[in-house]
């Protein structure tokens, strides 16, 4: 049995997934076995995933973004679902899951991962309970035949919600908004019906001999995260978060890479210090957390309530984000909803990433504003986070090619812009700019060069007018 990144870096070996993580982050090969081997950071790299182009996600690195997706009974189509995965990693996801719920579940992840060069997870309960009329119905068996199928197939992490307990579940009688892990109520009732323990934490060893296998790394799903301010930091979760703690050890004692998920909604001042406590609680495994919102005041709008939240948890030390789509508690978000939410958690981990000075971060703002000062458009409109829309906003109001020379935009007018009055008044015009500030040797090209996020797009076969429109190639080619 091959053993796994955790076991390997443990042993002293730099893996090739290791060297390729340190080209990718910038960062040297040992530092990167470093923090593998004492857990700080996981590379999620299925043995049979041969598509992956392996990338790391852990506090001392570059900041991920993972975008859900999948098929529900009502929209279960491959090749949709095809398409899906490409506008998530065309608008840089890091990860992505299918959560898928409908459709022919086996075929369509099988298509994710022979496609998918950003590492698969899954949540393993949605399958098995799929398989069973009402979620009593379920078995300990059904649960980990689903995990073994998925792992056999090359899912990449997997969600587990081993962390709820039965003892926790009287903690949130007197909640706002009960329990809103979509895992956390199916196991919660089954739980109640059958009065026994959570079967995914009676049988965690079962479950991790699995992960173990074939390298899946575990999840640990926070099952009771709050679902709205009201419930943040109440005694249900951080229960539950000190379970994760102690299987956090367990699943590392089994030689299984582990990362913690966490909220949901928080006031924005309880973040950083919850970002702190499980990080005390769960020996720095890196923490995924789902936006967390900061307000519940604002449906439509919660890609902005939870990108505020999202900076906030990065900046203090999250690994991982899980965007949030305007769509949040309103309805099925669309590809018009997935590009909103990407483009806000984009934006939320790379203001993170230059707070916390990750190696070559501020390279991308520096280039970008120097390209602007020079009124380089095309550049500008290139290195944009979404050169579409930056495009189009521009020529919406000066669309004549000759205006992409112009050292003016509509926003201020000819007369009044101020770049080119205070060039103009210092005298020596352009000509004495610096131009075309190097991104090639940075991680900021490597990582973050939009819009294609931190992945190589040669591995994306299917659709290639999606994704060659703006690769990272020919961005960093100009700098060469
Ligand atoms: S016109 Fe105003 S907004 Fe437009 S480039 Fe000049 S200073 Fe910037």
């Amino acid at each position: 049995m091959t053993a796994t990144q955790l076991e390997r870096a443990r042993a002293g070996e730099i893996t090739p997934a290791m060297e390729r993580v340190a080209e990718r982050e910038n960062r040297d090969p040992v530092f990167v076995r470093e923090q593998v081997a004492n857990g700080r950071a996981i590379i999620p790299n299925n043995h049979q995933h041969d598509a992956l182009d392996p990338m790391i996600i852990g506090r001392e690195f570059a900041t991920k973004i993972n975008a859900n997706i999948g098929a529900s009974e009502t929209t279960s189509d491959a090749d949709e679902e095809l398409e899906k995965l490409h506008t998530a990693i065309q608008y840089g996801a890091d990860t992505v899951m299918d959560l898928s719920t409908g459709g022919d579940l086996e075929s369509i992840r099988r298509t994710h991962i022979e496609h998918s060069p950003v590492p698969i997870g899954t949540v393993p309960i949605y399958e098995a309970a799929n398989r069973v009329p009402a979620p009593p119905d379920l078995t300990t068996e059904d649960l980990l035949d689903v995990i073994d199928t998925q792992a056999r197939q090359g899912v990449d992490y997997m969600t587990i919600h081993a962390g709820i307990r039965r003892d926790h579940l009287p903690l949130t009688d007197g909640r706002t908004t009960g329990i809103v892990s979509r895992g956390g109520s199916i196991l919660a009732q089954w739980m109640e019906a059958h009065e026994a323990e959570n079967p995914l934490y009676a049988h965690i060893e079962s479950v991790l001999a699995i992960l173990r296998e074939h390298d899946v790394a575990i999840s640990l799903g926070d099952g009771l995260r709050p679902g709205s301010l009201a419930d943040a930091g109440d005694e249900a979760q951080l229960a539950e978060l000190r379970t994760l703690g102690e299987l956090t050890e367990i699943a590392r004692d089994h030689g299984v890479q582990v990362m913690v998920e966490g909220p949901g909604h928080v006031p924005l001042d309880q973040i950083a210090p919850h970002v702190e406590e499980q990080r005390e609680i769960c020996d720095g495994a890196p923490f995924y957390l789902l936006g967390p919102i900061v307000t519940d005041i604002a449906p439509g709008y919660d890609h902005i309530t939870s990108a505020i939240g999202a900076t906030e948890a990065a900046r203090a030390g999250a690994a991982m984000l899980c965007y949030v789509t305007p769509k949040e508690h309103l309805g099925l978000p669309d590809e018009e909803d997935v590009r909103e939410g990407l483009a806000a958690y984009k934006i939320a981990a790379h203001a993170a990433d230059v707070a916390s000075d990750q190696p070559g971060a501020r390279d991308w703002d520096d280039a970008l504003s120097a390209a602007r000062y020079e009124f380089d458009w095309g550049r500008q409109f290139d290195l944009a986070l979404d050169p579409k829309r930056a495009r189009a906003y521009h020529d919406e109001t000066l669309p004549d090619e000759q205006q992409t020379d112009a050292r003016y935009c509509s926003m201020c007018g000819a007369d009044f812009c101020a770049m080119r009055i205070d060039q103009d008044a210092r005298g020596d015009g352009l000509d004495a700019l610096e131009t075309g500030r190097p991104l090639a040797n940075s991680a900021a090209a490597a990582v973050n060069v939009p819009p294609t996020g931190t992945h190589d797009t040669a591995g994306l076969p299917e659709v290639p007018e999606i994704l060659c429109e703006h690769g990272v190639e020919s961005v960093v080619a100009e700098d060469d």
